[in-house]
């Protein structure tokens, strides 16, 4: 017998228009949304579970662009991620991925872990024997010989076009799913600056050049325009952080089809980064970069270029009395993005960058169950998201508290 759930008492953004279908019912069978419908019509097959959702509103799960499972910046608390034996790190990652999936992120892209240990949390998750979203990963971040993140074991060190084709295949070779390169300094480089360009432009080429004819997409850490401007025009896919765009540069990615993930919590993460003992000067050049993000973001918006959620912060860290998942989408709300402009950037958006949209992003008919619900109403201000108390990943419930009063 199919293993068939109704759910009642709903209120649906299905995420293909900015507006919430009142009083419907979705039954799910199998791990599937079957049908959705009118409240009233709901079917009641065979030995079918019903889920009460109490007028809650409903959405496809929300993905978390920029993950790090593995985080390791500088201070105590990163110093004691990267000092783990392979068995410390493999349940500190399944930890964190159990609670992101509890914060409502059922899919995640990974930038960055440590010693591919992405790989094997994805097949743990993906087999049943650790709780957590889908993952979608690049392995580790190619960088060049002392560039950005060279320090920790979430980067691979490359030099020249040989150096970087081989990197590329080596995170295509264990799994990988899209690439990730570092195409300049970041905010907070000791013996960098953001303006730093650490790849030779036949450096870069390799990336693009090899990922894509493995089918793999490539997404480049970037703050300054200088730097993404030449590569949009080499075929960048997907641009991270972006700190500093300016308004040609930000029409060019617009025109181009690149998308930005902002990370804007990155620049306004002081408890996060007091909670890992983050050094002050690192942590003054980062918060002290936050307008300059902000305008940078407000450009994109403004050339219409397609931005994505993702925090960089851990997708479940508690963050000002929510998620930095949430939280990070809050800021992109408060920056111009309208409501349900946030929300697709949450879900069908960065479905169709990772190429899955036929399976998850959106509430219909024929997609996954990857659902949320939550009491106020998203559309209205993502701060609804607040209110998330249920969580469901193929079909199955992960999170419940209709309980508590
Ligand atoms: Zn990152």
């Amino acid at each position: 017998m199919p293993d068939t759930k109704v759910l009642i008492n709903c209120n649906v953004f299905d995420g293909s228009s900015p507006q919430v279908q009142p009083d419907r019912y979705v039954l799910v069978r199998d791990g599937e949304i079957a049908e959705i419908g009118p409240a009233g019509s709901a079917p009641a097959p065979d030995g079918a579970a019903t889920v009460d959702l109490q007028g809650s509103y409903l959405m496809a799960g929300l993905f978390n662009m920029h993950t790090h499972f593995s985080l390791a910046l500088p201070g105590p608390l990163a110093e004691s991620v990267r000092a783990m034996s392979p068995h410390e790190l493999a349940f500190y990652v399944g930890d964190g991925a159990r609670r992101t999936l509890l914060c409502g992120v059922t899919t995640v892209r990974c930038v960055g872990e440590m010693d591919h240990v992405d790989f094997a949390l994805r097949s743990a998750i993906a087999a049943g024997r650790t709780e957590g979203p889908r993952i979608l990963t690049a392995g580790r971040a190619l960088v060049c010989t002392g560039g950005h993140g060279h320090e920790s074991s979430n980067t691979l060190e490359c030099d020249g076009p040989d150096g970087f084709v081989r990197g590329t295949r080596a995170q295509i070779k264990a799994g990988a799913d899209l690439i990730k390169v570092m195409i300049s300094g970041g905010i907070a480089g000791l013996h960098e600056t953001m303006d730093t360009v650490p790849l030779a432009p036949d450096e870069l080429s390799a990336v693009i050049f090899t990922a894509h004819a493995w089918g793999r997409k490539v997404t480049a850490h970037a703050g300054p325009a200088r730097i993404i401007g030449p590569a949009v025009d080499q075929g960048l896919d997907c641009v991270e952080h972006g700190y500093q765009l300016t308004e040609a540069v930000a029409r060019q990615m617009s025109d181009r089809g690149v998308s930005l993930v902002p990370t804007l919590s990155v620049t306004r993460c002081k408890d996060f980064f007091d909670s890992l003992g983050v050094p002050a000067w690192m942590q003054e050049r980062s918060l002290g970069a936050a307008s300059q993000h902000e305008q940078s973001y407000r450009l994109a918006l403004a050339a219409g270029v397609s931005v994505m959620l993702g925090s960089d912060v851990p997708p479940f860290w508690p963050t000002d009395g929510t998620s930095a998942t949430v939280r990070e989408l809050e800021h992109m709300e408060a920056f111009g993005l309208p409501p349900g402009d946030a929300l697709l950037a949450a879900t069908r958006v960065p479905a169709a960058w990772l190429g899955i949209d036929e399976q998850v992003g959106s509430v219909e008919p024929g997609k996954r169950a990857d659902l949320i619900a939550m009491r106020e109403d998203p559309t209205a201000t993502v701060s609804a998201l607040r209110t998330l108390h249920w969580v469901m990943k193929d079909g199955r419930v992960y999170r419940d508290d209709s309980w508590v009063s």
